[in-house]
């Protein structure tokens, strides 16, 4: 691998007493693209099939056809002529059936959509699987499931990771800037999503790995520090949000959980996209997405920090909460989604007022640890704002189409998506509505 940060974790035991590992490749900087044909001998490929868009073969896929073409490697390509591609059940069966099954690799052009499609072609034709990253935008480069719409659901689903992800930084930097923002964004959720880490540790014992944590910490460090230069095309600082959204991704794969990469943020995300899908309102790109729900979860970890917990409060407030009630509101809210989410709890059993009592004791308990750790993960939700503003990134949901009305009840729903502890949940443990 061409990032060392990488090397230094992977395949060696840790004090976590976990053995991580990532067997894919990943080979970050100036011109390597001409390491495409070295890279398709490791798998004897002399045909390949190609998928990119309208827009990723621009950027692009031209020069890795006459790449290969100059190394005698035949292409049989397919190219999406949707300006705007959905990963969905039409875009897989386009690429699917446009496969040249004589191929020996698949190599695809681009970044989150493409990237997302081109793992399930790889995954059900069993063939090895190449990405050139086209665009720092998303931390799925490194991660072995896809973001579909299924049956009009949003769902991750699994398929496979590359085998070799290739980010020529001559390319990336060329990106577009909003795409810069976006990936940005989908960084700037690291903030919360390890600090939620560490509190879920210490609530409900999840495991967690202060190595991994670190990896993700010093890469978004080099992210925010050269922010500026992605305002003026410098390389140095593409290569840094690049190289933080594959860290991040096999820092996933590390940690074996989302943990390292995603938090309350996300599922801010996740809901505006589940809506979306449901009723058809509008929703931005995940990483915008994600940089708004990052700031709002500053925010509400501010207003945490000014409350004491309050046991009786706590208690009283749990014993009037009704899981009936709230699954109505839920599925006002989301409609059809809600249901996989009500179901959820049959499993997870969150609301339980035993299980509760012993989340609150151990709240109470460590009050003083938990505020240190949210001291020492968030910055400012003002400094994050500011670096907003620099990349034109929205601050407010009327901006996005997601209409200020539903924050609250995003805000809620999000502790019921998946068995995570994050703000909500804490929020609720404590009987607080920190709205
Ligand atoms: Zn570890
Ligand atoms: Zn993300």
């Amino acid at each position: 691998m061409s990032i060392p940060e990488l090397d230094r974790l992977n395949n060696k035991s840790c004090a976590c007493l976990k053995e991580h590992s990532f067997d894919s490749d990943v080979i970050v900087g100036e011109g390597v693209i001409n390491k495409l044909p070295e890279v398709l001998s490791r798998f004897s490929a002399k045909k390949v099939y190609l998928i990119a868009d309208v827009n990723t073969y621009d950027a692009a896929g031209e020069e890795v056809c006459k790449i290969l073409e100059d190394a005698e490697i035949s292409v049989h390509k397919y190219i999406f002529n949707q300006k705007h591609l959905h990963p969905d059940e039409t875009s897989v069966g386009l690429a699917i059936m446009n496969i040249d099954m004589s191929c020996d690799a698949i190599v695809a052009v681009g970044s989150g959509v493409i990237n997302d499609i081109s793992k399930i072609v790889a995954n059900v034709s069993s063939k090895p699987y190449i990405i050139v990253g086209t665009a720092p935008s998303m931390d799925g480069y490194a991660s072995a499931t896809s973001s579909m719409t299924r049956d009009g659901f949003k769902i991750s689903l699994d398929s496979k990771c590359a085998e070799v992800i290739i980010g020529d930084i001559n390319i990336i930097s060329k990106a577009p800037l909003k795409l810069f923002a976006t990936g940005l964004g989908d960084m700037l959720a690291k903030y919360v999503s390890i600090c939620e880490w560490r509190i879920a540790n210490i609530v409900v014992g999840e495991y967690y790995c202060e190595e991994i944590a670190d990896l993700v910490r010093k890469s978004l460090k080099k992210c925010v520090d050269n922010a500026d230069g992605l305002l003026k095309g410098d390389k140095k600082a593409a290569a840094a949000v690049f190289e933080g959204l594959v860290i991040s991704g096999v820092a996933m794969n590390f940690a074996g959980c989302s943990r390292p990469a995603s938090g309350i943020e996300h599922y801010f995300s996740h809901l505006w996209d589940m809506r979306s899908v449901e009723f058809g309102t509008p929703a931005e790109l995940h990483g915008i997405q994600c940089a708004l729900g990052t700031l709002f979860a500053l925010r509400s970890y501010e207003k945490l920090k000014s409350i004491k917990p309050d046991k009786e409060k706590a208690l009283k407030f749990v014993e009037n909460f009704s899981f009936e009630a709230w699954s109505e509101e839920l599925r006002k809210f989301l409609g059809k989604g809600a249901d996989s989410m009500i179901a959820l709890e049959e499993k997870q059993k969150k609301y339980d007022v035993e299980k509760h009592r012993k989340r609150l004791e151990i709240i109470i308990e460590n009050w003083d640890e938990i505020l240190k750790i949210i001291d020492e993960e968030l910055p400012s939700s003002e400094e994050i704002e500011n670096l907003m503003d620099k990349f034109s990134i929205p601050k407010t949901m009327d901006e996005i189409g997601v209409g200020e009305d539903i924050y609250e009840m995003t805000f809620l729903a999000t502790k019921d998506i998946r068995d995570k502890y994050i703000l909500s949940r804490l929020c609720w443990d404590l009987g607080e509505t920190i709205l």
